[in-house]
């Protein structure tokens, strides 16, 4: 289906323009027309008549009266008709009649032929002669004449008529020109607020609707522009609030990880000194090895799991001989070097993993845990032990032996009865002369070296 063409207000108003002057003017101008055309006919019939009225007193009576029997009266008359005819340029003709048995006869007659029949709607004047006797002057007006008159007067009404609606074609032009101009002038501001951009000047004009229309839309534009601005307002805030915020949240992380790398530096340092105490209560502070504590959790632990048939452990109980003296010989301090230097070759002995075997058990006595060893690999180690600690040199101090108990943890035994056991051990060894090793198996004992 087509569009409907749609028309501008332009064109509606100027068809709309037309079709009241076309029906306004046409319906007035038909009124006038035809009542001037009315006055026009009457203007001539009275005028008409006065001509004939002139023309009949003009006459002579007994001209009038012979020239209806006489032929000669009649052409005299008819001359004189003639005469007044030619005076009076809209006549066409002039006759003198006579009513006779109800019938209008012509005397005489200014025209040359024979008397023209009257017409109907031909335009003409009848009046009577002075003196009576039936007599009267009939005359009519030129053909032409009336209808030149009445096309004078359609014309002059044709062309008012059109200038009626070229005047109404101009106004209306002009009209739509300035409605135009304004709805123009309103479209500019609508598609300037729609872009955000200033409003321009409102053209001045009669204060009407279209006026009102434009104060309204003035009026909204004004409160969109200021809702828009504290709209913008408020997301500006939002907007500084948020970076606010932000920068809070960031203060703050900052903050709590540098608190949280504190603490966790202060734990680390505690766990650290932790570490050290633990550390500190299981060692010896002088020679660094286990202390007597952390050795017997070491024997109980390793007690607990034998397993039987399995080979058991095996202690060796190691006492430096005669340290007294050499404390009282030397000196405290020189007496602690010797401590720090045999416990240094002790751990070195026996090695790796196994240097944690090795503890400080009393003042001048160590004791070394043999986990998994039986008691003949035992002495051997002991055996050796004891040449490197008596293989010792220390500055300026004479030579230092030691004496070894050995002792294994057998079955179903305590770990108290073998540290008993191996304590005999040690005090048989001392009593074989020092600086030997003596076995405990069950109740015997046996010296190595
Ligand atoms: P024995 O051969 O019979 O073992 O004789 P001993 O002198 O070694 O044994 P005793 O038990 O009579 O003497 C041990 C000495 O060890 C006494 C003590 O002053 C000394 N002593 C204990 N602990 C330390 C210490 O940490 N440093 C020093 N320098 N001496 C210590
Ligand atoms: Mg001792
Ligand atoms: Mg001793």
């Amino acid at each position: 289906m087509g569009e409907a063409v749609a028309l501008g207000i332009r064109q509606r108003l100027l068809i709309s323009h037309l079709f009241a002057v076309v029906v306004l003017a046409g319906a007035f101008g038909a009124f006038v027309y035809a009542s001037a055309e009315r006055q026009l006919i009457e203007r001539l019939r009275i005028q008409l008549a006065e001509t004939a009225g002139g023309v009949a007193r003009a006459l002579d009576p007994h001209l009038v009266a012979a020239a209806d029997g006489d032929a000669t009266a009649r052409a005299a008359l008819a001359a004189a008709l003639a005469n007044e005819a030619r005076n009076h340029a809209d006549i066409d003709h002039i006759d003198v009649v006579r009513e006779r048995d109800g019938a209008r006869v012509v005397v005489a007659s200014s025209a040359t032929d024979a008397a023209p029949a009257a017409r109907a709607g031909d335009l003409g004047a009848l009046a009577p002669l002075p003196g009576g006797a039936g007599y009267a002057v009939d005359l009519a007006m030129r053909r032409g004449e009336v209808g030149e008159k009445l096309y004078i007067l359609r014309l002059s009404a044709a062309l008012a008529f059109l200038v009626c609606v070229l005047v109404a074609l101009l106004l209306s032009r002009h009209l739509a020109g300035r409605i135009i101009a304004r709805i123009t002038d309103l479209t500019a501001r609508c598609r300037a607020l729609a872009n955000g951009e200033p409003l321009p000047p409102r053209r001045p004009g009669p204060h009407d609707e279209l006026d009102d229309l434009a104060r309204e839309f003035d009026a909204m534009a004004g409160r969109l522009r200021h809702a828009a601005a504290s709209r913008e307002q408020a997301a500006a805030a939002l907007r500084e609030a948020n970076a606010s915020l932000e920068s809070r949240v960031r203060e703050r992380t900052a903050e709590l990880e540098a608190a949280n790398a504190k603490l966790k530096a202060e734990i680390e340092q505690r766990l650290h000194v932790e570490a050290l105490l633990a550390e500190a209560a299981m060692t010896d502070p002088l020679t660094g090895l286990l202390n007597r504590r952390a050795q017997m959790e070491m024997l109980e632990q390793a007690a607990q799991r034998l397993k039987p048939g399995e080979p058991g452990l095996s202690i060796i109980l190691v006492d430096l001989d005669h340290f007294k003296q050499l404390n009282d010989r030397y000196g405290h301090s020189a007496g602690d070097r010797v401590l720090t230097t045999v416990a240094a070759r002790l751990r070195d002995l026996c090695g790796g993993a196994q240097a944690h075997c090795v503890a400080r058990w009393g003042g001048e006595e160590f004791l070394v845990l043999l986990p998994g060893v039986r008691l003949a690999a035992a002495c051997k180690r002991a055996e050796e032990l004891r040449r490197e600690v008596a293989a010792l040199r220390i500055d300026r101090i004479a030579q230092v032996t030691a004496s070894f108990g050995v002792a294994e943890l057998v079955g179903g035994e305590s770990l108290d009865a073998c540290l008993k056991r191996c304590d005999q051990a040690l005090y048989r060894a001392k009593e074989a002369g020092r600086d030997a090793v003596v076995a405990a198996q069950g109740a015997l004992f046996a010296t190595m070296s």
